[in-house]
């Protein structure tokens, strides 16, 4: 069986993975059939890394897969083989104190596919066979393609952003920031019953998607660098705003145009960066962390199922597995690429 293995910035390799575990009971063995790269695993790719995470040894790289069952651990799991299913790269302990609060991806212990975080780093799941736990699959609809079923975990990200706000029912929502995670949270937003949703980027392509998954209104930030001012009179216009690009920039824009007693979620994650704190304690802004999921994998795949968010305008690109490093080169090109889909040779529907 083949693996990408992520040896060194810019040293990407498809080889051979020597070690088939075996299956226990609570478990499947799964064909992987699609792998959408995220920017975490381009991170890996381009630069080994990111802050503080660095790859220490060479890694499987993905967490975003959709596979075929293809052996049963125990019958009595209500898996059968044949099934399609979206696997879930959250595997937290269940043990440790914040298991016991409610929140697993906050994890002491957790083993999230395709993370240098802890050393030995935990490998990924861009690899043909896999062996998940039951828990990890989420069985998709006879007309969820295995495409789609890849975007759950992306999709997962977004689902999560908006319960750190506290819902979106009726709201005015800001989105800077429209790749994948930006544009899968609009359609997110969307479904959730968003008021208004906005969103902000520098590239065209990015917003056409934008406007495709149901932004209200676009901005491109590069050719009308002064786009938002017009939300910044009276203090503001957002009830909520989501940061999904990394930049300081967009999040010091946005704290100008977010309402008082606004919600700031930044999702994009932008190393140290410099804000007015007048503007957070002045107009007593609210500003929220995000990372990851945990239960909202399990929703993500049940919208999908039954089509209430259609997540295909944000697949640009599909390329066979064993050229990754085509797909990842064209995955860092933001002109060019939306969320690149890897195919490990299982057909769709
Ligand atoms: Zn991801
Ligand atoms: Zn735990």
């Amino acid at each position: 069986m083949q693996a990408i293995v992520c040896h060194a910035p810019k040293d990407l390799r498809v080889e051979p993975e020597a070690h088939v575990p075996a299956l226990a009971a609570g478990q499947l063995r799964v064909r992987v059939a699609r792998g959408g790269i995220c920017g975490s695993d381009l991170h890996y790719y381009q630069h080994g890394g990111f802050g503080a995470v660095r790859l220490k040894e060479p890694m499987v790289l993905g967490h975003e897969i959709s596979a075929v069952i293809e052996e049963v651990g125990d019958p009595q799991q209500g898996f059968s083989v044949g099934q399609r299913i979206s696997v879930s790269p959250s595997r937290p302990c269940g043990g440790c104190k914040f298991c016991h609060q409610g929140m697993p991806n906050h994890c002491l212990n957790m083993r999230f596919y395709g993370s240098a975080m802890p050393f030995p780093h935990i490998q990924g799941a861009f690899r043909e066979t896999l062996v998940i736990d039951a828990s990890q699959a989420h069985v998709l609809a006879p007309t969820t393609t295995l495409a789609e079923g890849a975007l759950a975990e992306p999709l997962s990200v977004g689902l999560h952003a908006i319960q750190r706000a506290g819902g979106v029912f009726g709201k005015r929502v800001l989105v800077t920031g429209c790749g994948p995670i930006g544009n899968l949270l609009i359609g997110s937003l969307k479904a959730a019953g968003a008021l208004q949703i906005v969103a902000a980027d520098l590239s065209d392509s990015a917003l056409v998607c934008a406007r495709r998954m149901g932004a209200s209104e676009t901005h491109n930030l590069k050719n009308e660098p002064q786009a938002l001012a017009r939300y910044t009179v009276e203090k503001g216009h957002f009830d909520v705003m989501f940061e999904a690009s990394g930049s300081a920039q967009a999040l010091r824009d946005g704290l100008t145009c977010v309402r008082p007693r606004g919600i700031v979620v930044t999702v994009g994650l932008g190393g140290d960066v410099s804000i007015p704190l007048n503007l957070v304690v002045g107009k007593e802004i609210d500003l929220r962390g995000t990372f990851r999921f945990h239960p909202e994998f399990a929703q993500a795949v049940d919208l999908l199922n039954r089509k209430v968010i259609d997540v295909t305008p944000v697949i640009s690109h599909t390329f066979p597995f064993n050229e990754a490093v085509q797909a990842f080169e064209l995955a860092g090109d933001k002109q060019q690429a939306m969320k690149v889909v890897l195919d490990f040779g299982v057909k769709d529907l």
